[in-house]
């Protein structure tokens, strides 16, 4: 698909960003360019129209650029899945650990119910820390996650392998 190729060349590559060692991939080169960002939209909504999916969870904050388009083509509602203390209503939480240190996704309590089609949208697996405690957040209400998609994958890191054997599907790879 000739799409994925512009979409590649789209993302920047920060180096020592946030921090010395870190190659940053900064999906807001991507989304300069309106044909490039839509085509990533486009290769989402072709993969998931049609599926019964009936929630898009985004992960805060870039979940929350690529989900919502996504959700509006499907026809999905967009749950929004935020760090700590942004959520006004009930929440539930879920811990994880990153590189140096821990964090938290929360979900609203009643924004999904039980045995609703969840996908689980956010810009880049690493690890995988961050898509796991999405996952457990979405199990933990009902839903049933259908898969995990991002735009960027750096492989190297195997997050994959920690999503509780969800799938996971990406428009490109970096090492
Ligand atoms: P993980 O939990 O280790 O898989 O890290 C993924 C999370 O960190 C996602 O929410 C990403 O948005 C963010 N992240 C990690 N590295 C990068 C990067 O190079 N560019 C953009 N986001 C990143």
């Amino acid at each position: 698909d000739p799409r994925i190729n512009r979409i590649k060349t789209s993302i920047r590559v920060v180096p020592n960003f946030p921090k010395p060692g870190i190659m940053f991939q900064d999906i807001t080169t991507l989304l300069l360019d309106p044909q490039t960002f839509k085509d990533t939209v486009d290769l989402f909504v072709e993969r998931y129209k049609g599926k019964n999916i009936s929630v898009v969870a985004g992960i805060e904050a870039r979940g929350f650029i690529f989900g919502p388009p996504i959700a509006l083509a499907i026809g999905a509602k967009f749950v929004p899945l935020r760090k700590p203390k942004k959520l006004p209503g009930e929440v539930i939480s879920e811990d994880y650990t990153l590189e140096y240190g821990r964090d938290c996704l929360q979900m609203h309590v009643g924004a999904v119910e039980t045995g609703e089609r969840a996908l689980v949208v956010d810009d880049l697996v690493a690890t995988g820390g961050t898509l796991c405690a999405a996952i457990n957040l979405l199990k933990r209400a009902g839903a049933h996650v259908v898969e995990c998609a991002c735009v960027i994958e750096l492989p190297d890191l195997k997050g994959r392998e920690r999503l509780k054997g969800k799938p996971l599907y990406v428009l490109v790879e970096s090492h």
